[in-house]
């Protein structure tokens, strides 16, 4: 379902990532453990395609990303990629009901109220969907931030350091709420986490650890 192979990825002369072969399958759950620096969010940003690796080959969904020129990688992504980001990461001038629409639109798809809404149920923010950003609690911002990455039903959902601000109930909460959602929709999940905390809360999940580089 995705597949990386020989990955290497520099920012001038510090290599963020290096990871010969990391693959899984479709809806299965992996965690990605590893200390700040060891390459965590630029694993993320290049299985989500927003960074092109300096060498190797990520296939998503069937989709080597190096086929891809930057506006076909932006639908492929918008279409197929869910991603939840550390801080929030919605339009402030938008409200909640309008970010989620934004993300159909910026995936080329049409537009659906009626599918806001039953994301923002599911996740049990759905009073949230008139108002603004910056109206809402964390907690909230959290999970309207993951309604946003699974409005398109993504083959892949990707979550970079979810619980890294949260106390040990919410932190078990928000993997809940991620784990479900993968699951409800035949996602395969991601998370990335130094947080001993998470692997006590997906204790079958397979993990891969990253070194510190
Ligand atoms: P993690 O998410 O596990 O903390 P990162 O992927 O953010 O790790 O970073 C891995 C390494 O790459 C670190 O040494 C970091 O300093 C470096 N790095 C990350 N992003 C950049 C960037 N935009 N420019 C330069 N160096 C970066
Ligand atoms: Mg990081």
């Amino acid at each position: 379902m995705f597949s990386l192979s020989q990955v290497r990825h520099r920012y001038g002369r510090t290599i963020a990532l290096e990871l010969p072969h990391f693959e899984g399958a479709q809806g299965e759950q992996y965690l990605v453990l590893g200390p700040s620096g060891s390459g965590k969010t630029t694993l993320l940003h290049v299985m989500a395609g927003l960074v092109r690796p300096t060498e190797g080959t990520v296939v998503i969904a069937g989709q080597d990303l190096a086929d891809l020129r930057d506006a076909a990688l932006d639908r492929f992504r918008g279409r197929h990629i869910g991603i939840v980001f550390q801080r929030s990461h919605l339009l402030p001038t938008l409200t909640v009901e309008e970010n989620l629409l934004m993300a159909q639109y910026l995936a080329g798809l049409d537009q659906v109220p009626a599918r806001a809404q039953e994301v923002l149920r599911r996740l049990d923010v759905a009073d949230t969907a008139s108002a603004y950003p910056s109206e809402l609690s964390t907690g909230e911002q959290q999970r309207v931030g993951i309604a946003r990455a699974v409005m398109n039903r993504p083959r892949v959902l990707l979550a970079d350091e979810p619980t890294s601000s949260l106390d040990d109930e919410r932190a078990e909460q928000v993997i809940d709420l991620l784990t479900t959602q993968a699951r409800d929709d035949g996602a395969t999940l991601v998370i990335t986490t130094h947080d001993k905390r998470v692997q006590s809360h997906m204790p079958h999940q397979r993990t891969l650890t990253l070194e510190d580089a």
